[in-house]
């Protein structure tokens, strides 16, 4: 099987010849074509460009723009409107922190009570007789990637077929997804089984299945007939959304630079006050389990990159991203302050949430305090995001026109 992660170097230079090397497709063609799984390395009709904008190695107004410029927004509409999921997926869970915390706690739960299950065990190890699921499940093994289709094919026979708790799905999802991701994942694993758009569910068919898949595959009379809705009592309240101020410039600070966004160089932060950088990998917290290897590797890789265009100039000092190892960078560069890019409800903002406690704990941390800068894009954005998906595409063209230079 054709590996992605091979292909898929995690560095800022790459993600862009990759977008150049890719937009001429992204117009009718991509609207065309995008449902089509036709196996590991033969994924032509979508863009494999997720683990990059996953990290933010490529920005939305970065895909937005290149679409429009080669194509009308007519024909490129439907890609612009896939990024606009990402968005709007992001955004509603900064709306509705609760449904990422009670995800944690459920999780945690069916893990801890499905230990044993033998058919848990069957699917995890890719022997449950249905020969798609059993492959995808390889795939995703082997490539870290998985076709739109397959995902959502794959969550609707785990839930509905093999009867198996959402949360399982969602965090073997998160440990071997190269573009695990706490919004676009938890959202889509709740919207299959009913719990997102409540009473509707996703159900996979063997015609669906044979039809998109150019007849690889065929589970006649192996799947589930019906798709009986997932329970939970009501949705959270929708939570206001603090936009915080931007940092202002004019104090020596340390950056704490993380996986949800690595391109600190075109972010809102003051970067001539940068003298180190804290460097966090949240993707093991992604998951209890951890992720797989080549995803931490990514993230790793990833962060490496980033120091270097920052540096480009000259070599900044770093250190994990550790209290006690952020206070001797302090200490030792004159920093004043951290800052940060905005973290948005997950992993990260849970271990950022984590540093800034155990920071407000210790003594002699000399009154340093983390300050965060938020993109345009997503204080923009995000506002828009309180309710389903096809009120939020209404509002496409006025973001459009506010955020993306053509
Ligand atoms: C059960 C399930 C779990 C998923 N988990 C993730 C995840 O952890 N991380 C993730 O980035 N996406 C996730 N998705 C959404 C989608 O499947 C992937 O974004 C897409 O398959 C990535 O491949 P691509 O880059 O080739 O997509 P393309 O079709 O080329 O789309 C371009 C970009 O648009 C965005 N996008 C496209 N479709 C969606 C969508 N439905 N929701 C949100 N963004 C989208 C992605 O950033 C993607 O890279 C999930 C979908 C399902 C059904």
């Amino acid at each position: 099987m054709a590996s992605f992660f091979e292909n898929c170097n995690p560095c800022r230079s790459t993600a862009l010849e990759q977008l150049a090397l890719i937009t001429p497709k992204l117009g009718r063609r991509y609207a065309n074509e995008r449902n089509f799984d036709r196996g590991a390395g033969h994924h032509e009709g979508v863009t494999m460009l997720s683990p990059w904008i996953r990290h933010r190695l490529l920005l939305e107004e970065e895909l937005a723009s290149a679409a429009l410029r080669a194509h009308s927004f007519q024909d490129a509409e439907k890609f612009i409107q896939e990024i606009f999921w990402r968005t709007y997926w992001k955004g509603w869970l900064e709306l509705h922190p609760k449904v990422w915390a009670d995800y944690k706690v459920t999780r945690d739960h069916d893990l801890y009570t499905w230990e044993k299950d033998e058919g848990l065990r069957r699917a995890l190890a890719g022997v449950t007789g249905i020969k798609c699921f059993d492959h995808w499940l390889m795939e995703l093994r082997q490539t870290h990637y998985l076709h739109n289709h397959a995902r959502m094919w794959f969550a609707s026979i785990w839930v509905f077929t093999l009867g198996l708790p959402w949360t399982i799905g969602a965090d073997l999802f998160m440990q071997l997804l190269l573009d695990g991701d706490p919004a676009s994942n938890t959202l889509s694993w709740r919207w299959v089984s009913g719990l997102q758009t409540q009473g509707k569910t996703y159900l996979a068919r063997a015609d669906n299945i044979e039809k998109y898949t150019e007849g690889r595959f065929k589970p006649d009379n192996q799947l589930a007939l019906e798709a009986k809705p997932l329970e939970e009592i009501g949705l959270p309240n929708l939570k206001t959304l603090e936009i915080p101020m931007l940092p202002e410039g004019g104090k020596p600070s340390i950056l704490l630079l993380h996986d949800d966004d690595l391109s600190p160089e075109s972010a809102p932060l003051p970067h001539q006050d940068i003298v180190g950088i804290a460097l966090m990998n949240g993707s093991e917290r992604r998951s209890p389990s951890g992720v797989a290897r080549n995803v931490y590797e990514f993230v790793e890789a990833g962060l490496e990159d980033a120091v270097q265009r920052l540096g480009n100039r000259c070599v900044l000092p770093s250190c994990k991203a550790e209290v006690k190892s952020v206070l001797q960078l302090a200490h030792q560069t004159g920093a004043r302050r951290i800052i940060s890019i905005h973290a948005p409800v997950g992993p990260v903002r849970d271990a950022i949430d984590d540093f800034v406690i155990q920071l407000g704990m210790t003594e002699n941390s000399n009154g340093l305090v983390v300050e965060i800068g938020i993109r345009d894009w997503d204080a923009f954005c995000w506002p828009y995001a309180k309710k389903g998906f096809f009120n939020f595409r209404k509002n496409i063209p006025v973001l459009l026109s506010n955020l993306v230079v053509l």
